[in-house]
């Protein structure tokens, strides 16, 4: 039976859960009817205050800190067990709050428990280093934490994204306030739940929901954090820097993307097919780092697209809790974005060769679109959708289609699709992006660092590279 849907959830503060403290509450939208299914205490800046001054008191006691790096990590396993028994219930609100489907909803869970696991066992395996200075002195460097990390999450994937920047920063003895998508906060409110259950420190982890410009701001504004991960779009990537830059704070800035995948003129088309539906439909293409350009040679555009075609026809689309293989994008507001693009392009002069209107029923769904005859230069080839549309665009020559793929102001993912291993190579070589996936799309996973460049940001989240960004170094050196 599936789990129940709690009808109000309060904010997660300093180990209590709190209302909120002007009585206002944000109501929670299914995306796949549009109804409103339960509503969250709505922080503000008392909340981001209170929430603040419990991860500063917990990380001025050492509470984490005074733990060996070993407990720390079984604390980050002890979290994981518990998602266990909260799964059905994560599931659930994964397919009413966000929109996806039971199979990603399950799959959130156990990506979620990967990161905990992951990051809990590289807790004691981070280290200093010894510098050799001669006889007369010693000297060696310490990884230490920032303090209180202020992390902002989007509402495309709010758990494991959320719950990997919580490992990082946790078991380097960092405390966190994180800031909860206010489209679909609820997930994230199970994971404080299972933090609560596995003993972790009172104020180790804050999660406070609230809307951007009022709670996000103020967080990121508060006099007292030490450092910010941000993931979300680059626009508001752009202010969370500027409130950075008042205080000098560093940055962990994950933003959009507008992904290409080359596709050769001697690619498997079938394998380039399905990797690249599934690359720009999975999550109805809200991903950051979706497939939403592929860049084909001009011999082989008309077999991939109608290739395409058949995998995006081969989809259901609906609610999740209907079995469906796609769902809705998050909201009202989100689905009249991604339409109005998508007029745009028809203006522009693409042609639309599949979808591009939204479904005739409640909910925000929009039917895989795929656009052909796109220029470079048209802004259904610049801007994301963050939604289910890929823009085909021909190439002649391979110099040709790294210019194009290189040709928007975002660097995140890339792919390439070929049989000649020394063309992949050549290209992955001169791709500007932080992945480049080679004859599939999202290669790797939790182990493998992943990040953007250009407007798609900075530092690295996943994988041993992530936790640099939660330590700095500092060096001690002893007159002997
Ligand atoms: P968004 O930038 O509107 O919101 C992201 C978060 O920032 C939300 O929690 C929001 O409440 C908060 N926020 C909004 N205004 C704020 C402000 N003034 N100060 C502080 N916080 C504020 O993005 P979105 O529409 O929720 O998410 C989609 C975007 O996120 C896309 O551009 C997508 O590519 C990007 N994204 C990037 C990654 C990545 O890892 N690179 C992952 C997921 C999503």
């Amino acid at each position: 039976m599936a789990a129940e849907i709690r009808p109000y959830w309060r904010n997660f503060i300093g180990g209590e859960w709190l209302d909120s403290s002007d009585g206002r509450s944000i109501p929670i939208v299914d995306p796949g009817n549009g109804k409103v299914i339960s509503r969250v205490a709505c922080g503000g800046a008392v909340e981001i205050d209170l929430a603040v001054a419990a991860a500063r008191r917990c990380f001025q006691e050492r509470r984490l800190q005074s733990l060996t790096p070993a407990a720390r990590g079984e604390l980050m396993f002890a979290i994981a067990g518990e998602l266990e028994t909260l799964a059905d219930e994560i599931a659930e609100l994964e397919i009413h709050d966000n929109g996806k489907t039971r199979a990603a909803g399950y799959n959130e869970v156990k990506l979620t428990q990967r990161y905990l696991r992951y990051y809990g066992g590289m807790a004691d395996k981070l280290e200093g280093r010894q510098i050799p200075l001669g006889d007369n002195a010693v000297d060696y460097t310490i990884r230490m934490p920032y303090g209180v990390s202020a992390q902002i999450v989007p509402w495309n994937g709010p758990l494991p994204v959320g719950a990997r920047s919580i490992a990082c920063a946790l078991v380097t003895g960092n405390t966190v306030v994180l800031k909860s998508p206010e489209d679909s906060p609820l997930s994230l409110f199970v994971l404080a739940e299972a933090c609560e259950r596995a003993g972790v420190p009172k104020g180790a982890v804050n999660i406070v929901c609230g809307y951007g410009p009022e709670a996000g701001a103020a967080l990121v504004a508060h006099k007292d954090i030490d450092h910010i991960v941000f993931t979300g779009s680059v626009a508001t990537g752009k202010s969370v820097l500027r409130a950075a830059a008042e205080r000098v704070i560093p940055c962990v800035m994950e933003l959009g993307g507008k992904s290409a995948a080359i596709a050769y003129a001697d690619a498997d088309l079938d394998n380039a097919a399905r990797n690249i539906a599934r690359g720009i439909l999975h999550h109805a293409g809200q991903i950051c780092s979706a497939a939403s350009r592929l860049v084909a040679h001009r011999s082989i555009v008309g077999p991939l697209v109608e290739k395409l075609k058949a995998e995006a026809a081969r989809r259901t689309v609906g609610p999740g809790a209907e079995g469906c293989d796609m769902g809705p994008v998050i909201s009202e507001r989100q689905l009249q974005r991604i339409e109005t693009l998508c007029e745009v392009g028809v203006t522009e002069g693409a042609t639309l060769a599949t979808g591009g209107k939204r479904l005739a029923r409640d909910g925000f769904f929009l039917p895989p679109t795929i656009f052909t005859d796109v220029r470079p230069d048209m802004r259904v080839a610049q801007e994301e959708f963050f939604g289910p549309v890929l823009v085909v665009i021909p190439f002649d020559t391979p110099e040709e289609a790294i210019a194009i793929a290189n040709g928007t102001d975002y660097g995140l993912a890339a792919g390439v699709f070929t049989r000649d291993l020394k063309l992949a190579l050549w290209t992955a070589d001169r791709l500007v992006a932080g992945q480049v996936y080679v004859n599939d799309w999202w290669v790797g996973g939790v182990e493998t660092p992943f990040g953007g460049t250009r407007r798609s940001g900075y530092g690295r989240e996943k994988g041993q590279e992530a936790l640099l960004g939660y330590v700095q170094t500092k060096n001690v050196g002893i007159k002997l």
